[in-house]
């Protein structure tokens, strides 16, 4: 095969072309009619009241702790083994990050792990649904609602997953979105704020346009960021909100086809998806371990010298960062060191032709 085939591709057609065309055309490129569109049909994706747009998934979850009232003081517990913006999120309101480790099965924050790190300054709990997995909500509600402490779901890498039903989103207090390029949707950057609390929607809006109070110009009730979303980037969104069950179906179908060839090979270990949820693929992320003939860091050299682009996410556990480090409380983490050596995602993007597929697969078991 010639061609390479990359990690992540965005899906961009005619549609999206010719809607950021027509918005260029009107003249209303900064934030309009097209972003409150977008908030309306968001929201109701996930079943919440309110959707709140943002300019991307990060300044969404730092726009979530600050109306979730977490500052200087609160610890906020969550997984090291995500993208370091969930955590850099909780050093930007002056939070203490508490990191702890995950579940060997799902990569999942592990609840038994969250419930021994509980202390007097917990304020609030960071799931992240990696990958495209939801957590498991059931069982962190219940240690959320015996410490009375607020939950804030990181669904950069879940839009369209589910838990008992719910859609992501919807699973926690206040949930937050990314449309970077690589995610399930995009709109090259942006996010999502989404809450059924009226109270933490008012401190969001507020929050994301310089603390201006909703409807009165220049009138502000606190400090506040920029961190609006254009109609540009509402216009491709709205396009690519139309296609999200087909891109999470075509996905599904990807991951199946993989843990169809992938399960008898000794040292693949699948991704598991428990109980209650459906799994979007953000990343399709298998281990290599022990019988497997070679290491997963030579794998993914193999691999590329046959113009497969694979990712290790995440190469470094997030404690190991002298800025996380230096202003976390850090709990043991065997499971994150180890399965830090052994991930290896590999493409799942919705173009990937089954062909395609089928040699990726064929690279990898033919080691
Ligand atoms: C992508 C991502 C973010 C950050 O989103 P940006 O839009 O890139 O700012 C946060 N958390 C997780 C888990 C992500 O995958």
């Amino acid at each position: 095969m010639g061609n390479k085939i990359n990690i992540s591709e965005p899906q961009i057609e005619e549609k999206e072309i010719k809607a950021v065309v027509n918005v260029l055309k009107s003249r209303n490129i900064v934030q309009g009619e097209l972003v409150a569109k977008i908030e309306e049909k968001f929201s109701k994706l996930c079943g919440v009241e309110y959707a709140i747009a943002t300019s991307n998934g990060t300044s969404a979850l730092h726009t979530a702790l600050f109306a979730a009232g977490v500052g200087e003081g609160d610890e906020v517990i969550t997984t090291p083994f995500t993208f370091v913006a969930t955590v850099n999120s909780i050093l930007m309101v002056g939070a203490t990050p508490v990191l702890v480790d995950i579940d060997e099965g799902t990569f999942n924050i592990n609840p038994r792990e969250i419930e021994k790190a509980v202390s007097k300054k917990t304020k609030a709990i960071i799931t992240v649904d990696l990958y495209g997995q939801p957590v498991d909500y059931s069982e962190i509600r219940k240690i959320a609602k015996k410490h009375k402490l607020i939950i804030i779901e990181d669904a950069a890498q879940s839009v369209n997953a589910s838990y008992k039903g719910k859609k992501t989103g919807n699973l926690a207090d206040i949930g937050c979105f990314s449309f970077y390029a690589t995610k399930n949707i995009t709109c090259g950057e942006g996010g999502m704020v989404t809450t059924n609390n009226k109270n933490f929607y008012i401190k969001a809006k507020e929050f994301i346009n310089h603390g201006q109070r909703i409807g009165k110009n220049y009138d502000y009730v606190g400090i506040g960021y920029n961190y609006r979303m254009t109609d540009i980037a509402a216009a491709i969104l709205l396009e690519q909100l139309k296609k999200v069950d087909m891109f999470t179906k075509k996905r599904q179908k990807n991951a199946n086809r993989y843990n169809n060839a992938f399960f008898r090979t000794n040292g693949i270990i699948i991704p598991e998806i428990a109980p209650n949820r459906t799994h979007v693929f953000h990343q399709y992320t298998i281990r290599v371990a022990q019988p497997f003939p070679i290491t997963r860091d030579r794998l993914k050299v193999l691999l590329e010298s046959k113009g497969i682009m694979s990712r290790i996410y995440y190469p470094i556990p997030l404690y190991r960062f002298f800025h996380i480090k230096k202003d976390s409380r850090i709990f043991d983490c065997p499971v994150t060191d180890r399965v830090s050596r052994e991930v290896l995602s590999l493409p799942v993007h919705p173009a990937l032709s089954k062909s395609e597929i089928d040699y990726i697969i064929d690279a990898v078991i033919g080691q």
